[in-house]
This record gives C-alpha cells, sequence and structure tokens, in this order.
C-alpha cells in the first residue's frame, strides 16, 4: 500500500525530471482560497485549471493530491470539492 511519503517523493521526483510547472512559477494562483474576493478567487481557479492543463505531470500530480487527501489548492487541475468527488 502506497502512503503519503511515498506520493510524495513521486511527485517531488516527477516535478524534478520536467526542470519546472506553473505552480512553482505562480504558487498564489493555485491556492485561490487564501485571495480575500470572490472574484480574484474565481479568477485563479481558472487560471491554474487551465495550466494544469498543460502540465506534463498533471496525473502524478492528481494522484498524489487525491493518496495526500489535499484539502486545499488546485492539484492535478481539480479543485478540492472536485477531488472530493473522484471516484465517487
Ligand atoms: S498539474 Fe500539479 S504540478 Fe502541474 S501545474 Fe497543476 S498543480 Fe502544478
Amino acid at each position: 500500500m502506497r502512503n503519503y511519503r511515498q506520493a510524495q517523493a513521486e511527485l517531488l521526483h516527477a516535478i524534478e525530471k520536467e526542470q519546472v510547472v506553473a505552480c512553482q512559477e505562480l504558487p498564489d494562483v493555485f491556492f485561490p482560497e487564501d485571495w480575500p474576493d470572490a472574484q480574484m478567487r474565481k479568477r485563479a481557479t481558472e487560471v491554474a485549471k487551465n495550466l494544469c492543463d498543460t502540465c506534463p505531470i498533471k496525473f502524478q500530480c492528481l494522484q498524489a493530491a487525491l493518496e495526500n487527501q489535499e484539502g486545499y489548492g488546485i492539484w492535478g487541475g481539480l479543485t478540492p470539492k472536485e477531488r472530493g468527488n473522484v471516484g465517487r
């Protein structure tokens, strides 16, 4: 059975292999819940999801977020609510 450390290590390895992914360059965009304004949260979510759609490690990222039960941020192109619905 995989665990948090395995999932995290695999994701970090994938990020290192790809050199750079969008969320490293624009971390604030990928945590829209931190924005105080609803319109900015909505816009940041849209931008983050679009960037995830072109990310070469989208699948690994989503898998790690699901295994780690990440409660915040956009991971693998999905919001926390959307991740909660995967596989149900
Ligand atoms: S899929 Fe994951 S690693 Fe790729 S940009 Fe989105 S949040 Fe970052």
